[in-house]
């Protein structure tokens, strides 16, 4: 797919507003896979401000993939609750015994070999792999689409082949430098948790909004 022609205008205000005003979230402060994965389980069905307690509490519990994959069943559904969707927790126990059994301990960085652990899907691989590694992979969620659709309203075909243009649309817009790619990542969650949301869009106040093709003056 080409790069659209909002897209650099697109990304220098996303990063500028994303270095003075992101959220203090303790996993952005790490770059230790395990960990990077610990917040990724946990705000696959939670919102980042209700993992923020949740996170330190269960990584004090099992600071280590080693120490997760030889804890008993009851004791990391308990770590877990008040979280819910306990399955995730399940599974990310599951993950770190194959992490240790299969991989010496270490989590994969590659999106395709993390897509075989349990629990973790492509929008969960492509995250550990850009958020852990820097390796320049675009998670896409749902806020992560709903973002990218107004921003650049792409022709959409119902069903797969839509899902699949918005995937080549991230891929099209995310920057070449995997660090600056990391920045791009988080601030589009930023932007789609804050101000870009489902229901309420807060277009007068937007960063990105000259850049938008929904809320600016760009149609
Ligand atoms: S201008 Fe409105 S629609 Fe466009 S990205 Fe901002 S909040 Fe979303």
């Amino acid at each position: 797919m080409r790069t659209p022609p909002n897209a650099l205008q697109f990304k220098r205000r996303l990063l500028a507003w994303f270095r003075r005003a992101a959220r203090d979230l303790p996993w952005r402060a790490t770059r230790d896979p395990y960990r990077v994965l610990v917040s990724e389980f946990m705000l696959q069905q939670t919102q980042a401000s209700r993992v923020v307690e949740y996170y330190p509490r269960f990584l004090q519990r099992y600071p280590t993939v080693h120490d997760l994959a030889n804890a008993r069943p009851k004791a990391v559904r308990e770590a877990w609750d008040g979280l819910g969707y306990y399955r995730r927790a399940e599974n990310l126990h599951r993950l770190a015994q194959v992490v240790v059994k299969r991989h010496d301990g270490l989590v994969p960085d590659r999106p395709d070999v993390l897509r075989t652990l349990p629990g973790v899907g492509p929008y969960t691989a492509a995250a550990v792999a850009t958020f852990a590694y820097e390796k320049r992979a675009a998670p896409v969620d749902t806020n992560v689409a709903r973002v990218l659709r107004r921003v650049f309203r792409p022709r959409l075909q119902d069903g797969a082949h839509g899902r699949r243009t918005i995937l080549d649309l991230a891929q099209a817009v995310l920057p070449h430098r995997p660090k600056v790619a990391w920045e791009f990542n988080q601030a589009l969650m930023d932007l789609g948790a804050r101000v870009c949301r489902a229901r309420k869009p807060d277009c007068p106040r937007c960063p990105v909004r000259t850049a938008c093709k929904t809320g600016g003056k760009m149609v």
